[in-house]
This record gives structure tokens, sequence and C-alpha cells, in this order.
């Protein structure tokens, strides 16, 4: 396995995952570049196969280690997630005929168990109040001579990650800045390795949810600090806390990292509904809710060109429809009800 991946594994990367994952759209709007004071390059990565960047990476993590002889139609991959990590690799195992476990809290949505039993990967329940997943997937490949696969904390994983932004900046060119979400910052880390080639002056930010604002605080403090439950609407960015290796990748190459409240994602996923026309997930919007906060900083200049990853478009319609349709007064119920 590579330990701090560079930007040559993005490129394998890329090479790698093509037949398998879509070149997603960069869209922009008139609207938008208005309302947020520069010019934003969105990449539409809610409309990536899976429903998010996630297929990358793990098309990635598959493909490398079946070349490395690590993984087979009889010697599979075991991983944890019921987010968009679980989608993608559900997809990835049926289409590559890779066998693949997948842990999933007890307490997940019914629909995530189910569609990923449809591709036929072997679905497992772990208690998230009582069992360590992690070290439960290193007993069932230890018992089973299989790959585990780590939902962010995987060079493999941040090197197909990097290629949506490496897609972006081939198609539209100089970009000043670039906006990420961040949840346990794999996907920063490979953004940060792409965009960081093309221009050694470009500034990566990372944009988390106020209430797991863990990345955030672990580059001001200077370790690893960890949020015990967090609270947001942004499921994919309820991690608790990052790794050696994001956190070494932030600290090496990420500009700053911004927190947002709750209330800028829903009226982020409200602006691309209704400018752009796209569904977007909570955590998907981050960025876009995260360039606001860091023009008023000063941190990003008015008028530069700024390239956004809209990360995913995993929602169930009744909470998009909830998010859209949401008073100001019902932040606070909303999140009690989706806790
Ligand atoms: C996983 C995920 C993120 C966060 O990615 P990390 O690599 O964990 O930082 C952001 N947005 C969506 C839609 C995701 O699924």
């Amino acid at each position: 396995m590579i330990d701090m991946p560079t930007f040559e594994d993005v490129a394998a990367a890329a090479a790698r995952i093509k037949p398998y994952t879509h070149e997603t759209r960069v869209v922009g709007s008139r609207l938008l570049n208005k309302y947020l004071g520069v010019e934003v390059l969105i990449k539409c990565e809610n409309q990536q196969r899976a429903g998010s960047f996630k297929s990358r990476g793990v098309f990635n993590a598959i493909l490398a280690r079946s070349e490395r002889g690590l993984v087979s139609k009889d010697r599979g991959v075991v991983t944890y997630s019921s987010g968009n990590h679980g989608q993608a690799m559900a997809l990835a195992s049926y289409q590559l005929e890779i066998p693949a476990v997948v842990l999933m809290a007890t307490d997940s949505p019914k629909v995530k168990v189910d569609m990923a039993k449809s591709y036929g990967i072997e679905v497992m329940m772990y208690d998230p109040e009582e069992d360590d997943r992690i070290a439960m997937a290193a007993e069932i490949a230890k018992e089973r001579d299989w790959e585990v696969i780590p939902s962010f904390d995987d060079g493999e994983l941040i090197a197909g990650h990097g290629t949506a932004v490496m897609e972006l900046v081939r198609e539209v060119g100089h970009l000043d800045d670039v906006v990420v979400p961040v949840g346990g910052g794999g996907l920063i880390s490979g953004s940060a390795l792409a965009a960081k080639v093309f221009n050694p002056n470009v500034k990566v930010w990372g944009v988390e949810p106020e209430a797991a604002n863990d990345a955030q605080r672990s580059l001001e403090k200077g370790e690893i600090v960890t949020i015990s439950s967090p609270m947001t609407i942004a499921d994919g960015a309820r991690v608790r806390h990052i790794t050696e290796l994001t956190f070494a990748i932030m600290k090496a190459k990420v500009d700053g990292i911004v927190s947002v409240p709750d209330d800028m994602i829903f009226t982020s996923m409200k602006l691309v509904a209704d400018r752009l026309k796209l569904v977007a997930e909570p955590t998907g919007v981050l960025g876009l809710a995260g360039i606001k906060k860091l023009v008023a900083d000063g941190r990003i200049e008015r008028g530069s060109r700024v390239g956004v990853v809209l990360s995913g478009g995993n929602v169930d319609l009744d909470t998009f429809a909830a998010c859209l349709a949401k008073p100001d007064d019902a932040i606070a119920q909303m999140q009690a009800w989706l806790a």
C-alpha cells in the first residue's frame, strides 16, 4: 500500500478508473457568482456513479489492489460504511466481480442497506454504541484472508478522490482557489495533491459543519481532535476524527478549513436546486456553503476563479424536500429528528 500518495498516484488512478467512472460536468451560474463575489466552477460529483465522488477512490483502491494481486474473484474486500463509501463499494464490487463485505450500523437507513444488498454484497450489521467497526473489519479480513479498504484513511482511495479536481483543472484551466467538503479528509487530501501540481499558488480550502469541525480544530491545535457525537444534517461529515495520514497531507497542502452552520447548508441546497436544477445532499454543498465566509474573511479574494466540488447527491427525497421547505426556526427540530 502507498503511504503518502503523490500526484503520480492521482494520474495513475485517473487512467485506472476511466472505464468505470463518469467525467462529470462542470457548471456555473451568473447569479451564484454575483451572490458570492467570485467566479465559481462547480464539479458535479452529485452526478457521479453511485451518486458521489466516492466511486473514484473505491474503484481505484480495488483495481490497484487487484493489480498487486491482493484481491481477486475469490479474495474480496471488507469495509465499513452505511454512507456513500458503502454504496460505491457495492457498485464496484458488483461491476469488478470482487466479493465484498460491508459493515453497516444497525441504525442505518433501510434504503441504503437494501440498495447495497441489491448489488449482491454481503452486509453485516454492527452496533455503533457497542462495536468497534474497524476492529471487526480487521477480524473478518484476517479470517478470510481478504483486504480491508477503510473509508478515507488510505493512499489509493485518496489518489482516486484526487481525480475529480484533476479533471476540473484540465477542463477549466487556471484556478485561484479550490473549495471542497471535509469529513475524514480523503477528498481534500486528493484534491490538494492534484490542484497544486497545476498551479503551485492555488489555495485549497476545506469546509466542515460547525458541529463537526474536528479537522479545523485539529489544524489549529496541531494535533488530532475528536468530537464524540457530531450533530449535523451533513451525514457525510459526521466523522469523529481525521487520521494521521489525512492530517499529515492537510498540514502540508491545505491552506485552511472553515466551518458553517447547518442553515448555510440548507440555503446552499436551495441555491443549487433553484439555480443549477441539481439535487445535492447536505454534505455535498458544504464547499459552496463555505465560499461566502472565505470571501468575507478575506481569505478568498473577490473576483477569484474558484473551483468547487459538489461532492454528492444521495439524499432521501423526504429529507431533500424538508431541507428546501425548512423555515429558519425549524433547524433545531429538524436536526433532532434526523439525529
Ligand atoms: C464522504 C463524503 C465527503 C467527505 O469526504 P472525506 O474524504 O471523508 O473528507 C463529502 N461529501 C460527500 C457527499 C461524501 O460522501
